[in-house]
């Protein structure tokens, strides 16, 4: 037994991309900080935004603007390079907080702001968007959808947006309920409302930003972990109404095919009944035009459910799952695909963000697109070859963080080819890349001058492992309650425990990778492995805020760090630049979370992340050289596990409670019980939380604040046996805590059998 050894949650678990309620146990010693915060507005009449009409014109034309942030990503090429210069190498030194906003939450942010003519669009948790003064942060309007909180039982990844699209006098965004809003940019105003979801009794939800073009508005959704079958639509932005929809994976055949495109993918998947689970390929991030080509491409995420042998008994590629798709952009007709990862085994998403670019490329100036998806390759795709035949033409496919689960990908198969070493069909394996990816959807930064992509990479590896239950059984049964991946979850920790030796040793990287020759210029390592978005800029610069905290400007050239700033807080949000009246600015919002949440506590070698020390404090913040405002150090978070009530219980109950706990429970309030933060941590809870558990859990007395009730799925036995193994797990941390153990040992409390 080796049950003394530290347990690395961090990484293990890090890995497991995650749901997130919000607000379970309102009663708890750590109360979440959401509307805390009361808003100055200013009427809409006194200072009314006047913001030029952006148009397709002024969006493909962004370059002769460079102080606005035009677009998600800057341009419609969303590279997120700033050609900004005075903030550079030798003024960054004189870079200050010109002034923060607190967002009153203590939950992920994850948005990019758009600023133009002088003002800020952005959002924050639960989809509220908020227009602000970008150089003094007053707020001029602020809309709340006001998304009902039992639906945060239905997201994956906490109750996050990734932000609006700004076009033609209008803000559009999508809430997590899956609506997307047109609203008035000056006044924040409604002008239409529509529900883009097919399938309510399936738990769609939206965090993506969308993306504008061509008089209409694209987006997607996300729920591949619960069993969603993926599409994205085209709405007009002026009235709303639906344009185009595109399914990213087949439905049942005997219903007939949307398109020829869903015929062509319904021959790759196999099995009798596929289409039940949902099948995936959610497009929950990435959608990017090509103004070139009058295209979109796609970003399409993994398969529901991960493990392919049950998703698609008898192999096939499985399409669109993990590919990039080209429709066209006025009908959503299919033009061609990438697949990235075939028959995707991994939850090995390819919705990262896609940046388009001209390079010079084997002596010929190229169109291409690049990406870095979650199975640690990065693809260089000829966009101009891709549509002229109708077929990706893959120029280059280098590795740019540690990949086992491939050897390689074969330039002319255009295919990965699979590491037999890791299959984990029969025996559990630790894979790289984990499900969090060697890149998730926090933005890399293209520099194009230099020929290098600056990447938030990571290294976190997964302990992946066929479901017990359908390898004894041969049975899946889809349970729309949980997530639904066909991966060993109840016994989690034992086969990490058990397979420690073999576990690739975690870590993040910023890193400036070269994606023609694959090379590495520079690489910084950062002690956690869960960072933010990257910019890169004319000014010679790499911003990325991190896990520790430090928001930091490296050298482009060298990776040497030249400007730091202690946030208190981690991030995984882009940093943005902007200028107004001749001053540049960099603005940044805080808050960790997202699809880590069970990065609590984590041993080392990872460092803890600043959020689990100062309590994860949302906010925006804006700097420019003198800046000269004090940011407010955030109080020490109280780690103190109050002395539990334990029951006389069995082994079999705890261990019964554990199994529903990872079900059901530890993707919001993180493994073994020990929350990353964002979420309250249940070893915390007071005596009148205890005594409320079953109501909470079962009955959903506080659903309106995020925690669902459950008793659709659980029953007041399985309830009783997880409060028992909570109580269990925060009486072990806290004889930990108090020296009267040497190490958890993640085993059993309850009386002997
Ligand atoms: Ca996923």
């Amino acid at each position: 037994r080796k049950m003394n050894k530290p347990f690395p949650f961090a990484f293990t678990l890090g890995a497991i991309v995650i749901v997130v309620l919000y607000y379970l146990f309102g009663g708890t010693e750590e109360p979440t900080q959401e509307n805390i915060v009361k808003e100055e507005i200013s009427s809409p009449i006194e200072s009314s935004p006047s913001i030029g009409l952006i148009d397709d014109e002024r969006i493909i034309n962004a370059e002769s603007e460079p102080g606005n942030w035009i677009a998600h990503g800057r341009t419609y090429e969303e590279q997120r390079f700033s050609p900004l210069t005075k903030i550079n190498k030798e003024s960054v030194s004189d870079l200050g907080l010109a002034w923060y906003k607190d967002m009153g939450t203590n939950r992920a942010l994850e948005a990019t702001p758009i600023v133009v003519d002088g003002i800020m669009f952005f959002t924050s948790t639960w989809s509220r968007v908020y227009a602000v003064e970008a150089k003094t942060g007053k707020t001029i309007w602020k809309f709340d959808p006001e998304v009902p909180g039992e639906w945060a039982r239905k997201a994956c990844c906490d109750i996050v947006n990734r932000g609006v699209a700004v076009y033609e006098g209008k803000v559009f965004f999508a809430s997590l309920d899956g609506r997307l809003f047109s609203l008035n940019a000056e006044t924040g105003e409604k002008i239409w409302e529509v529900d883009t979801i097919t399938d309510r009794s399936r738990a769609y939800t939206i965090t993506g930003a969308p993306r504008v073009a061509k008089g209409k508005v694209f987006i997607g959704n996300g729920g591949a972990e619960y069993g969603v079958r993926g599409y994205v639509t085209a709405y007009d932005t002026e009235t709303g109404e639906q344009v185009w929809r595109f399914f990213t994976v087949p439905g049942d055949p005997s219903l007939g095919f949307e398109d020829p495109a869903m015929e062509m993918a319904a021959k790759t998947w196999k099995g009798t009944n596929w289409w039940e689970f949902g099948g995936g390929g959610t497009v929950w991030n990435s959608i990017v035009y090509d103004p070139d080509f009058n295209v979109v491409y796609l970003g399409v995420g993994n398969g529901s459910p991960w493990t392919r042998e049950i998703r698609s008994p008898g192999g096939g590629d499985n399409l669109f799952l993990a590919s990039i798709v080209a429709v066209d952009a006025d009908t959503g007709k299919y033009k061609w695909h990438y697949q990235t990862t075939p028959e995707d085994n991994w939850d090995y998403t390819a919705v990262q963000d896609m940046a388009l670019a001209d390079m010079e490329i084997d002596g010929e100036k190229k169109k291409v697109l690049l990406q870095a998806p979650k199975n640690g390759f990065f693809y260089v795709i000829d966009r101009k070859v891709s549509h002229q035949t109708g077929k990706a033409k893959l120029l280059r496919a280098h590795p740019f963080a540690a990949v086992t689960w491939a050897t390689h990908v074969d330039l002319e198969t255009q295919r990965p080819v699979e590491n037999p070493e890791v299959d984990y069909s029969e025996n559990g394996s630790f894979v790289l890349p984990g499900p969090l990816g060697a890149h998730n959807w926090q933005a890399m930064s293209v520099d194009l001058d230099a020929g290098l992509v600056y990447i938030p990479a990571q290294e976190n590896a997964f302990f992946y492992a066929v479901e017990e239950n359908y390898k004894k059984t041969g049975i899946f049964k889809r349970n729309p309650g949980r997530w639904n991946m066909g991966i060993e979850m109840s016994s989690l920790a034992q086969n990490v425990l058990s397979n420690l030796e073999s576990m690739p040793e975690p870590g993040g990287f910023l890193k400036a990778f070269d994606p023609l020759t694959g090379e590495t210029k520079w690489s910084v390592p950062i002690p956690h492995y869960w960072n933010g978005g990257v910019l890169g800029t004319a000014g010679g610069l790499v911003f990325q805020g991190d896990a520790l905290g430090m928001f930091s400007a490296y050298d482009k050239e060298t990776g040497e760090r030249l400007w730091e700033f202690n946030t208190y807080t981690s991030m995984l949000a882009p940093p943005i630049s902007f200028e107004i009246d001749g001053e540049q600015y960099v603005s940044i919002l805080t808050g960790s979370g997202g699809g880590d949440l069970f990065g609590g506590e984590p041993l080392p070698p990872i460092e803890i992340q600043a959020s689990l020390t100062y309590n994860n404090f949302g906010r925006l913040l804006v700097f420019k050289l003198g800046g000269q405002k004090e940011l407010p150090i955030p109080d020490v978070r109280d780690k103190t596990i109050p002395e539990q009530v334990l029951a006389d219980v069995s082994n079999d109950q705890i261990r019964n409670g554990e199994s529903n706990y990872n079900q059901y429970c530890a993707v919001c309030h993180g493994f073994v019980v020990k929350s990353a933060g964002g979420l309250p941590d249940l070893r915390k809870m007071t005596k009148g939380t205890h005594d409320l558990f079953n109501k909470i859990v079962l009955e959903g007395i506080l659903g309106s604040n995020g925690m669902a009730g459950f008793a659709d799925v659980l029953s007041e036995d399985d309830v009783n046996n997880i409060h028992h193994y909570v109580k269990a797990r925060a009486h072990e941390d806290r004889e930990v805590s108090l020296g009267n153990m040497e190490a958890p040992q993640f085993t059993w409390y309850g009386v002997e059998d």
